[in-house]
């Protein structure tokens, strides 16, 4: 049975993000292992995050970037020029294989294209069986599986649904300067909905169907939804389809796994770094993770990475909304955007703002939603 030092049980992008920081670091020639069936099948995923500058792990010569994002409803839009902010996206294949031609070059960093099983605590840390009946044994266990199940016990969970298709128009159309972020598409059944356009040029754009719901909605009925959005933005304009992306993120302040041992460490989705508002998980990602390291270096047990616990109570305040007066947020969303600088905003999101700052964006917006979400405050 081979032991290592450190075993990745899932190497998605919060596995690689810290593998990466980890090489950076005076912890740069512990043996780890990466246990994930999808090898080099990366997914079919574009990630976006916003930041001064292009993060350190971005893929070099792959800087797709935007300035201004759309809000809007239908005719109705803002544009937002963002000041200091820049919109970046990531194919996530890039990101993939340029970090793993990087892993592949050190001799420390293995790989096993295999699910894993099993993991328990043993006398020589953790042991772990997979599913070709390999057994490893670690000192830390870093872990972010995630499936289906943990959607699926039992609780009832908000999750942001989506599915986004590449296109490639046969005539120019998107105007290539501005992300529309949010466009909101009235829903017959209560459920919030929003259009997502990421233009790359005037003929090719990635465009997505959102949608927030607590029950899972099939995704031949999103794509049926997406093609209902396109119909209405294209006109007649024919397309071809060239990618496509899905996925269902859970929008809860309560969701994480709860780790059985200080040196298992949960890792990603799976730990609650999603933002359970926005489902936007990247950058937190990357900042975490760089924390994780030097806590690693400094004293060899991490503590658990979270927002301060101010914007999960935020995030409470508008889950509230989004499940009991879904049809509130339309105007919410809006306001909260356009009533502020958007740099702003976005920092907010991203947990960056001060308290000052928080009060002073939450001043600008609507008080009757947030006071009556407040009213009936309840965790979710
Ligand atoms: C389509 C899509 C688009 C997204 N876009 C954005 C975005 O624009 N911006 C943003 O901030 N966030 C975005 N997200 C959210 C988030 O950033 C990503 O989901 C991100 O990949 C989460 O990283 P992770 O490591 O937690 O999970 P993953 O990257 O999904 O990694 C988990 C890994 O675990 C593996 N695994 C599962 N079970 C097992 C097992 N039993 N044994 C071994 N391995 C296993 C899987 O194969 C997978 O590789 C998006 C999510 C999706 C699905």
């Amino acid at each position: 049975m081979t032991h290592y030092d450190y075993i990745f049980a899932g190497g998605g992008c919060a596995a690689f993000s810290l593998i990466h920081y980890l090489t950076k670091s005076s912890l740069k020639s512990k043996n780890i292992l990466v246990i994930d069936p999808q090898g080099r099948s990366y997914p079919s995923k574009t990630w976006c995050y916003w930041a001064e500058k292009p993060l350190e792990i971005h893929p070099p010569n792959q800087l797709v970037q935007w300035n201004q994002l759309s809000f809007g409803r239908g005719k109705e839009k803002t544009l937002l020029k963002l000041k200091n902010l820049t919109y970046y996206h990531i194919q996530a294949s890039d990101f993939f294989e340029n970090l793993r031609l990087y892993f592949d070059q050190l001799p420390n960093i293995q790989f096993s294209e295999s699910q894993v099983e099993t993991c328990q605590t043993s006398s020589s840390g953790f042991e772990i069986i997979t599913e070709k009946g390999e057994k490893f044994t670690c000192d830390y266990l870093f872990d972010s599986r995630l499936d289906t199940q943990i959607f699926q016990d039992g609780k009832k969970i908000l999750k942001q649904q989506f599915v986004g298709w590449k296109i490639k128009l046969d005539q120019s159309f998107f105007d290539a300067e501005s992300v529309t972020w949010m466009d909101i598409i009235p829903s017959e059944n209560g459920n919030f909905s929003f259009g997502y356009i990421l233009p790359y040029d005037a003929k090719h754009a990635l465009v997505e169907f959102t949608c927030y719901s607590e029950e899972e909605i099939p995704y031949s009925l999103l794509e049926e939804k997406l093609k209902n959005y396109l119909s209405d933005q294209l006109d007649r304009i024919s397309y071809n389809i060239y990618f496509e992306e899905k996925g269902r993120i859970p929008m809860s302040t309560q969701f994480k796994m709860n780790s059985p041992h200080p040196r298992w460490i949960n890792l990603g989705t799976r730990a609650g770094w999603s933002r359970p508002s926005t489902g936007f998980t990247f950058q937190f990602i990357q900042e975490y993770c760089q924390q994780l390291v030097s806590e690693l270096e400094s004293s060899g047990t991490p503590t658990l990475k979270k927002m301060p616990s101010r914007h999960y109570f935020y995030d409470n305040i508008l889950l509230n909304i989004v499940k009991k007066w879904p049809k509130q947020l339309d105007r919410l969303f809006v306001n909260l955007f356009t009533s502020n600088s958007p740099d702003h905003v976005l920092r907010f999101l991203q947990a960056k703002t001060g308290i000052w700052e928080e009060i002073s964006i939450l001043s600008k917006v609507q008080f009757y939603p947030f006071l009556k979400s407040l009213w009936h405050y309840e965790k979710h």
